[in-house]
């Protein structure tokens, strides 16, 4: 077998018709998909300051290596680094280290906030009280930090390492819990309305699968080890992301066709939820950031979880 595109002797094989390649070939097809992803949705425009959420896992890795190549040159657009520690012991501390490196390597400046700070505990103290899945208690206060401190540091975008499996599940965990408004605010770059309230998250990884991503980050050596939250099994989402990849294991193209499906009727989404969510967002009461009800999520778990 050869590389379907020099004939070389290929390393990976990825979803598609022309879909064995060498690793040059595989690093020419990721590399100009993520160009065609930022060109075609219109990502990234003149004066942007973009902040690029980083985990330290493998998929904002990738995404800040990609970012700080396509953007060589553009004196126009920022790039800031912004971290975000749970305070998990064990992981967190562990891919600090990994994403101070990288930044520091790639000569982006990182911005740093950490739950203690911000909520007064860490997640693991949290925990210690909280019987609830952690994930929903850190999904919110990751969220609210990434809205909040992006736009205090003066970004107009918020990049995101979300790749096609990570949309797709999100899709199906909508879909299933009936919450098709949230699908709304999704796609490359997100959002129903424009409000100045809610920075815009941009995905360029949207179109390629995890897999890929893996194979990337591994080929490119920008990871040497993989680290995972010891709470990740613990979640909805993980359940889903096991169903999704025996599917996809069964009926290659599957994670494919949910997204293609979805970017179809993603416009009709948009319009249909459009007025309703100029109705619906308000200031939270305490913390003043936008939100549906008076006090926004994260106000809730502060006063209901770490305060009580
Ligand atoms: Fe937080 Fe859950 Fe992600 Fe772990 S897997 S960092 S607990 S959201
Ligand atoms: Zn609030």
């Amino acid at each position: 077998m050869a590389c379907d595109k020099c004939f070389e002797k290929p390393v990976i094989k990825v979803t598609g018709s022309e879909n064995s390649f060498c690793k040059a070939c595989f690093f020419k097809y990721f590399e100009k998909k993520v160009k065609k992803t930022i060109t075609k949705y219109n990502l990234i425009e003149k004066n942007d300051h973009i902040i690029v959420a980083v985990s330290g896992g493998k998929d904002s890795t990738v995404l800040l290596n990609l970012l700080v190549k396509v953007l060589k040159g553009r004196d126009d657009v920022k790039i800031t680094a912004l971290a975000i520690d749970e305070g998990i012991k064990g992981y967190r501390d562990k891919s600090l280290e990994h994403i101070k490196k990288i930044c520091e390597d790639l000569k982006v400046e990182l911005k740093l906030f950490s739950y203690e700070k911000e909520f007064g505990k860490s997640l693991d103290e949290i925990l210690k009280t909280y019987k609830g899945i952690p994930c929903s208690v850190c999904g919110v206060f990751r969220r609210y930090l990434l809205n909040k401190k992006s736009k205090e540091i003066g970004g107009n975008k918020l990049a995101t390492g979300h790749n096609m499996d990570d949309e797709a599940q999100t899709i199906l965990m909508n879909n299933f819990r009936n919450n098709i408004k949230v699908s709304a605010r999704m796609g490359p770059i997100t959002g129903i309305i424009s409000d100045k309230r809610f920075i815009k998250r941009i995905k360029p990884l949207y179109f390629l699968t995890e897999k890929e991503i893996t194979s990337y980050a591994y080929l490119k050596g920008l990871m040497d080890k993989f680290n995972e939250c010891p709470h990740d099994s613990d979640s909805y989402r993980a359940q889903v992301r096991d169903m999704l990849n025996d599917f996809e294991a069964k009926y290659e193209g599957t994670k494919n066709g949910i997204i293609t499906a979805f970017l179809e009727i993603l416009p009709l989404l948009k319009k249909h939820y459009k007025e309703e969510e100029f109705d619906e967002i308000q200031n939270c009461k305490i913390c003043e950031e936008p939100c549906s009800g008076e006090i926004c999520k994260a106000c809730t778990f502060v006063e209901k979880v770490i305060k009580n």
